[in-house]
């Protein structure tokens, strides 16, 4: 018997776990990480498994599933639902299978309100997880129910069903939304670019950053890997001061303020070497930085550097 406040600090020890491992490997976690076994008081289970649904034993009939494998793998330029954090998920089996095992525990998971770890597949064997997630209606007919991504801070009381609907609505708020653009994007990026800088070539996946082109929150300025760029600490933040700036033929130039400085060694290789450099860019041609963003982020270096 596992008891209500138990089953609640699980998953909350389990988005923790999530929390550890996103810090040492990024918003996508590669599938072996997720396999290492999660240890909560006297039982652990991968949070990785075969099954779309899964719900740990001992954990029994009724209670609700805890783990959401996505039945999708695609690139993420095509998922809008990764910025809104509002996913549609399918009941596993056909419509005969309704009732199944699995199903039971995703529609306990709606009637209980508990919080679930959804891990969204990111293609190449990595997946984002994404939590808490909470499944806020059921579309029985159609065979799916929906889940919505909220922000973690968020302690739900509920007293009906269309309360807590409204409440996890509410609730879902610009930060969560951020917080999901912001990890899909750079671990896009950074796997785009085999995690590499992409002026200085720096392999260091701690040391690197999603840079945007246009700016984040302006009209182009989407979280796509054509507007963005894998950037070191050191070159992101000179690309953000017009540092540095990156021709649409995909050259890099320093400032010419930095050129004449005389310093050590840091501004030496770190910047006044990296001067007409070509940027290194994604294998795949899709993936590469979009020329005309390039072009309209060159001029803005241009007139402020
Ligand atoms: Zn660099």
């Amino acid at each position: 018997m596992v008891t209500e406040s138990q089953d609640n600090t699980m998953r909350e020890a389990l988005f923790q776990h999530m929390d550890r491992l996103v810090l040492e490997f990024g918003a996508s976690l590669p599938a072996f990480v997720l396999k290492r076994r999660f240890v909560f008081e006297d039982f652990g289970f991968m949070p990785l498994q075969q099954n779309g649904i899964f719900r740990p034993q001992p954990l029994q009939e009724g209670d609700a599933a805890v783990v959401l494998l996505s039945s999708v793998d695609g690139p993420y330029e095509d998922r809008s639902d990764v910025e809104t954090g509002y996913f549609q998920y399918r009941y596993q089996g056909g419509s005969k299978d309704r009732d199944n095992w699995y199903n039971r525990a995703l529609r306990s998971a709606l009637e209980k309100q508990k919080p679930v770890l959804y891990l969204l597949g990111m293609g190449a064997n990595e997946y984002m997880p994404l939590y808490p997630c909470y499944v806020i209606n059921d579309n029985r007919s159609n065979g799916f129910v929906n889940l919505q991504l909220v922000n973690r801070s968020v302690v739900l009381t509920p007293t009906s069903d269309v309360e807590v609907t409204t409440a996890i609505r509410a609730y879902t708020t610009v930060l969560a939304k951020r917080r999901v653009h912001q990890e899909a994007f750079r671990g896009l990026v950074l796997k785009a670019y085999s995690d590499t800088c992409a002026v200085c070539s720096l392999k260091i996946r701690k040391l690197l950053d999603a840079a945007h082109i246009i700016p984040d929150g302006e009209e182009r300025g989407d979280p796509i890997v054509q507007n963005g760029l894998a950037l070191c600490k050191l070159h992101h933040e000179a690309y953000d001061f017009n540092i540095i700036g990156i021709k649409s033929s995909y050259e890099v130039v320093v400032s010419e303020k930095t050129m004449e400085l005389v310093d050590g060694p840091m501004l030496t290789h770190g910047l006044k070497e990296v001067h007409g450099k070509q940027l290194i860019v994604p294998r795949r041609i899709p993936s590469r930085p979009d020329r005309e963003r390039l072009e309209e982020r060159f001029q803005r270096f241009l007139r402020q550097s």
